[in-house]
């Protein structure tokens, strides 16, 4: 098996090193082009609920994207990834993960996994969706809650 295209999943808000470490390792070991994808999630929050207009979720959803590509770019530095190959989706993650992956006809995703509880055990990690729903092969990295 020679992967040709490989697609890193990036969640900023975890650590993630040890993921970032294999896809860099098999796209080298394979002479694969990396790609790398971060979903801002659009988990609806009930902005009248707070007493916000409905115009503070559009500006605010706007900037939390900007600032996800600037950060895209900074990781990418590192990675070797050029801009066409980083993408910022909104969405859900473990369907803009596959949808990407396919759209980008990507043969191996590859991605963080740990032991989820509570509410997110309830909601459905991000591994279990994507490993349902991909169509390509799936790499995932384990994480340890530390
Ligand atoms: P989870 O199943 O939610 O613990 O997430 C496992 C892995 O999925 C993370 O380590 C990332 O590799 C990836 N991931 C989670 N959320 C996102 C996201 N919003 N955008 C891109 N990748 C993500």
């Amino acid at each position: 098996m020679n992967y040709k295209h490989i697609l890193l999943a990036i969640d900023f808000f975890e650590q993630s090193d040890s993921v970032v470490k294999q896809a860099k390792a098999l796209a080298d070991l394979f002479n694969a082009t990396l790609s790398i994808v971060h979903v801002v999630d659009n988990v609806p929050i009930p902005l009248s609920g707070y007493g916000l207009e409905p115009g503070f979720e559009t500006d605010l959803t706007g900037e939390i994207m900007d600032n996800a590509r600037k950060r895209l770019a900074e990781f990418s530095k590192n990675l070797n990834i050029n801009q066409s190959n980083q993408w910022v989706e909104l969405g859900s993650p473990k369907m803009e993960i596959t949808r990407i992956a396919e759209e980008k006809q990507v043969d191996l995703i590859v991605l963080g996994s740990h032991g989820r509880h509570g509410l997110a055990l309830l909601l459905g990690s991000t591994s279990t969706g994507v490993l349902h729903y991909a169509k390509c092969d799936v790499l995932t990295v384990r994480l340890t809650d530390q």
